[in-house]
């Protein structure tokens, strides 16, 4: 069988019929090539979020397993036109749902995990000469229910599908030209990056640039999968995604390689909660066993014996109200009380060349003391520094950054979208 290539193509990349047209194009171009296509779709456009709307118009918090068999309709949409399309150019094309496809996942609604992608049928159809279609972001899970990978889940889905064909090669077709140094929504001078090891990628997808969902990088990742990050509406190289040492080999590693933020985080903070060994296991097992995602959690003990701690720590928007019914059987028990702040967002930098050099958070702190910016909490990792700080301050906090740290590309960038808000 021929060599196979997976290419994903995000929402804005199959918006209309023009744009699903074109999608059809790029992918009998890369047949008539040669190789096996699989081709995974994002629902189209704003799909996704007018389905959540939908849902809740009619109920505040939507059941998560009916939640999934919602979201899982915008991406066979996709799947199915884009067939269409492509067996009016002349070519045969099977559109599989994620189920079909053999996406199986665990049972964790709106955020499954893929435990197993059984490819009999792709593979099968492939064989037959057909063009593949595998409605991305969804699968089936261990209980026989439609789940959904959460936002951003195509990728994963693509990058999945590739390891388990072996593909050449994932690439994902996106509204930007590749992986910038900044969000180019917000930073117009943002410098493309031909290259980015998986190490900096990880961190940059899990700081919040969406332009790769994290658990995609993360499977890329264990089963050497090459991701290429490329725009959808023209042909020019995006970014590759590499494994560390490959990366080096090509390019001299800056110390910071970008700045990344989010603008989706909710904190929560916990009063009086009693100092004693099992209080902060308690809590964050409520959390675990409620699905909630923590991000960075900070604890304030007692001076004094017998004291009192505060427990703060971030989560999703979408899960606040999730963590805090998770936590309402533990109140007076083992906490006093609790408060919470909705309008949270993050900012990070990230890069490899930070290990090696002293000085990165101090100025990272400078920088955003003489913005005038509060930092509410810090985290790092030996290649990243993230800050939370208010939501309505993370433009300006990415800009002052991306600034301070001399980030910038010789060009400009045309984006070819509106601009959208920057949420993830
Ligand atoms: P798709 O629908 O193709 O999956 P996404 O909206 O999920 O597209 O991801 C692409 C978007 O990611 C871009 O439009 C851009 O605004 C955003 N983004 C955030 N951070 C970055 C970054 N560092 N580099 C490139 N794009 C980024
Ligand atoms: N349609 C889903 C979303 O909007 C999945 C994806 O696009 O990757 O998040
Ligand atoms: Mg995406």
């Amino acid at each position: 069988m021929s060599e196979i290539v997976v290419m994903k193509f995000g929402g804005t990349s199959v918006a209309d019929a023009e744009r699903i047209k074109h999608a059809a194009r790029r992918i009998v171009d890369k047949r008539e090539v040669g190789y096996g296509v699989v081709a995974v779709l994002s629902a189209r456009g704003k799909t996704t979020d007018e389905l959540i709307a939908m849902a809740e118009e009619v109920s505040p918090h939507p059941d998560a397993r009916e939640m999934d068999m919602l979201l899982s309709t915008g991406e066979r949409i996709s799947c199915a036109l884009c067939a269409m399309a492509i067996n009016d150019l002349g070519h045969r094309a099977i559109s599989l749902t994620g189920s079909q496809a053999g996406i199986k996942t665990d049972t964790s609604h709106t955020k499954a995990r893929i435990v197993e992608v059984r490819a009999d049928r792709v593979r099968a159809a492939l064989e037959q000469d057909h063009i593949v279609l595998v409605a991305g972001f969804q699968g089936v899970s261990t209980a026989d229910d439609v789940t959904t990978l959460g936002r951003g889940g195509s990728d994963t889905t693509a990058v999945a599908v590739a390891a388990a064909l072996g593909a050449a090669e994932c690439e994902i077709y996106t509204d930007v030209p590749g992986v910038f140094s900044a969000d180019p929504r917000i930073v117009p001078d943002a410098r493309k990056l031909d290259l980015v090891s998986f190490e900096e990628m990880l961190e940059m997808a899990a700081s919040g640039a969406g332009v790769l969902q994290l658990r995609s990088v993360e499977d890329a990742r264990n089963h050497g999968v090459r991701i290429h990050c490329r725009s959808s509406f023209d042909d020019h190289p995006g970014t590759v995604v590499l494994s560390e040492g490959e990366s080096m080999d090509h390019a001299e590693r800056p110390l910071i390689t970008a700045v990344t933020h989010s603008t989706s985080d909710s904190m929560v903070t916990l009063v009086g909660v009693r100092h004693e060994p099992g209080m902060a296991a308690r809590i964050f097992e409520a959390l675990a066993e409620a699905n909630v995602n923590v991000d960075m959690i900070d604890q304030n003990v007692p001076t004094s014996a017998g004291g009192l701690a505060e427990i703060s720590f971030t989560v999703p928007h979408e899960d606040l109200y999730r963590a805090t019914q998770a936590l309402q059987p533990l109140a007076d028990e083992v906490f006093a009380g609790v408060s919470t702040r909705q309008e949270m967002g993050k900012v990070s930098i990230v890069g490899a060349g930070m290990r090696t050099h002293p000085g990165v958070a101090a100025k990272v702190f400078r920088v955003l003391n003489d913005e005038q910016i509060n930092i509410e909490m810090i985290s790092t990792s030996p290649i990243k520094i993230s800050c939370v700080i208010a939501r309505a301050e993370v433009e300006r906090a990415v800009r002052a950054l991306h600034g301070a740290f001399e980030l910038s590309g010789e060009d400009t960038i045309a984006i070819e979208q509106p601009f959208r808000a920057a949420s993830q």
